[in-house]
């Protein structure tokens, strides 16, 4: 399964944090869509942060590797491919409130978790040894991972 961090230059700037939805025994019509976050501040790498997830509607499976401009309405301005790779999903789901995953992407590596509170969930990155205190990765490594433009040249 892949995951995807779009982010998107709309009203408010944020972060798209989506996640292939794990298929679920004898829900065949939830599989191949990516379950969506969006996350005002970005992703830290430092596990004391813990980063507001607001979650949004589920996009298809194929908009994983969508660069460019969304045209006007909700949403419109620029979209670049900030991160993605493969994750594993290690423990929970949406229903439970909290999800446990590993990723594997090119700035965003090891122990994640998603979890519930009140009517917003929470991104923080777990304590291993891909956990950075000191580098801000939103600002040292601003790029597309698929075409290396910023969201400045879309
Ligand atoms: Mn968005």
């Amino acid at each position: 399964m892949i995951f995807v961090v779009q982010k998107h230059d709309a009203t408010n700037l944020h972060y798209d944090f989506r996640l292939e939805s794990p298929p679920r025994s004898g829900a065949e019509g939830h599989s191949g869509v990516l379950l969506s976050w969006a996350v005002p501040k970005g992703p830290s790498l430092d596990p004391s942060v813990k980063r507001l997830a607001v979650h949004v509607e589920d996009h298809p499976l194929d908009y994983a590797d969508f660069e460019g401009r969304l045209g006007p309405g909700y949403g419109a301005g620029a979209v670049i491919v900030w991160d993605t790779g493969p994750y594993e999903l290690r423990d929970g789901s949406i229903d439970d409130g909290h999800l446990t995953f590993r990723l594997d992407g090119h700035k965003l590596k090891g122990g994640w978790s998603l979890r519930r509170f009140r009517e917003n969930w929470l991104l923080v990155k777990m304590d291993d040894e891909f956990a950075d205190r000191a580098t801000d990765v939103l600002v040292s490594r601003p790029e597309s991972v698929l075409s290396g433009r910023t969201i400045e040249d879309v």
